[in-house]
């Protein structure tokens, strides 16, 4: 085949470090009428259109528009896409309420099928090139967002949820089933196309120490998967926690002695976390995703970046929707709420922390920035263009801008899925906004 080279040009933006740490003008480059080459969907080059574009390349020209990489959203549910906005109830009514009984319809392939392509459409208009999902404890439900996932050719990471108590018996699999589905999961789609497996247990509450050793194990015998589960987001499941494991240091501990925290493991929310535990994250690299939309929705409390220190380290943080208990699948929309949540703990999160955690350090929570998160030569052109017109408001606001720092502020607090123009998969285009 012959190999297809392009360039697409617009004004630049992408992260070389990490601003929460460094100051922003180190971390972040703003390129006005920059360009990037891309070939057999790798990104080539990137610099100033002047310097890169060469005669006969065929150009792609975004004027007066942001070209960032695609956003990465670390945790959502693609099975809970259409619980969204359920009303009146926090973390563990909710989960009875609405969770389960919803999760219980994906035993039925057409249904994970359906759902699985509408989601990964959403994540595309949306601006979200990579996610890292939670599907159902149906076996069928992760095999059919790969499908779709790898019919669109997005880097997905993803997984079987296991459980095995606590919770409606028809999603209940016990550990030896689940460890030989997973396997197979694992064999038929863990590094094919660009889908990677991440092994799932929801989180302890619905885990025997059985399956939580399973868990463990499997990622032991397969230690390039990555895990995903949740900890510490509301207060009375941290004290279920400590009910259900009396004999664990906290609840980190859990999930530590079974061998599930490390590089390549990420865990939702940590709201609740102790001194304790957050130093042991940043010691072992472990990841939080911060979903702040469905903090706030399920009314679980307020994630304060502030805490995630100890000493000179930071806690890798990704940010993610939590789809169905986060209310929109939009990262911008999901940053203004990061935002104002840090506001509450007394922070202030800048423009320039906003769209690192949502692209680059996203990437470097999930351990994937070999790949994608910024633009680089050598990794995947995943992008996405950014339109500060997209409505007459943004508009008016945008033509008040400052600075890059600014215009990338007025669109993460008033931006939607409107906003993103153009969404880019390994150099394809794969959403246009008409
Ligand atoms: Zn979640």
């Amino acid at each position: 085949m012959p190999s297809t080279r392009t360039a697409i040009r617009g004004d630049l933006v992408y992260f070389t470090g990490n601003p929460f740490i460094s100051p922003a003008t180190d971390c972040l480059t703003y390129e006005r009428d920059g360009c990037i080459i891309v070939e057999d969907g790798l990104i080539q080059a990137v610099g100033p259109a002047n310097a890169l574009l060469e005669d006969g390349i065929t150009v792609t020209h975004h004027r007066d528009k942001l070209i960032l990489p695609g956003f990465i959203d670390t945790h959502t549910h693609y099975v809970q896409l259409e619980i969204m906005a359920s009303f009146g109830k926090q973390l563990i009514d909710w989960l009875n309420q609405y969770t389960f009984p919803a999760e219980q319809s994906f035993d039925n392939a057409a249904h994970c099928d359906q759902i699985a392509a509408a989601f990964c459409d959403q994540l595309l208009r949306h601006g979200t090139t990579s996610a890292s999902v939670f599907c159902s404890s149906h076996a069928y439900s992760a095999e059919a967002l790969f499908k779709q996932a790898s019919k669109r050719n997005m880097r997905m990471i993803a997984g079987q949820v296991l459980m095995d108590r606590n919770a409606p018996d028809a999603l209940l699999v016990p550990s030896g089933q689940a460890h030989d589905e997973s396997q197979k999961l694992i064999q038929d789609w863990h590094g094919k196309n660009r889908n990677l497996y991440a092994i799932t247990p929801r989180f302890a509450p619905t885990s025997t120490p059985d399956l939580l050793e399973m868990a463990g194990d499997l990622w032991r015998e397969h230690n390039t998967c990555h895990v995903q589960s949740h900890i510490s987001e509301n207060v009375a499941e941290v004290e279920w926690v400590r009910s259900l494991f009396p004999d664990y240091l906290d609840y980190l501990d859990v999930y530590e002695k079974f061998g599930l925290i490390g590089q390549r493991a990420n865990f939702a929310h940590g709201i609740h976390l102790t001194g304790r535990e957050i130093a042991r994250l940043c010691e072992t690299e472990t990841a939080i995703s911060h979903c702040p939309t469905s903090n706030l929705f399920l009314g679980s409390g307020i994630f304060d970046f502030s805490k995630m220190m100890a000493g000179e380290e930071m806690v890798r943080i990704g940010i993610g929707t939590d789809i169905g208990g986060g209310t929109s699948l939009s990262i911008l929309e999901t940053l203004a709420e990061a935002y104002k949540v840090s506001l509450l703990s007394n922070r202030v999160l800048s423009a320039a922390e906003a769209f690192y955690a949502a692209t680059l350090g996203s990437a470097q929570a999930l351990s994937i920035d070999d790949k994608v998160g910024t633009l680089q030569p050598g990794l995947e052109a995943d992008l996405i263009v950014l339109d500060p017109k997209a409505t007459p408001l943004l508009t008016m606001r945008s033509a008040q801008a400052q600075s890059i720092h600014d215009l990338l502020f007025a669109l993460m607090i008033m931006g939607d899925d409107r906003a993103v123009s153009h969404t880019y998969v390994a150099g394809d285009l794969a959403h246009a906004r008409t």
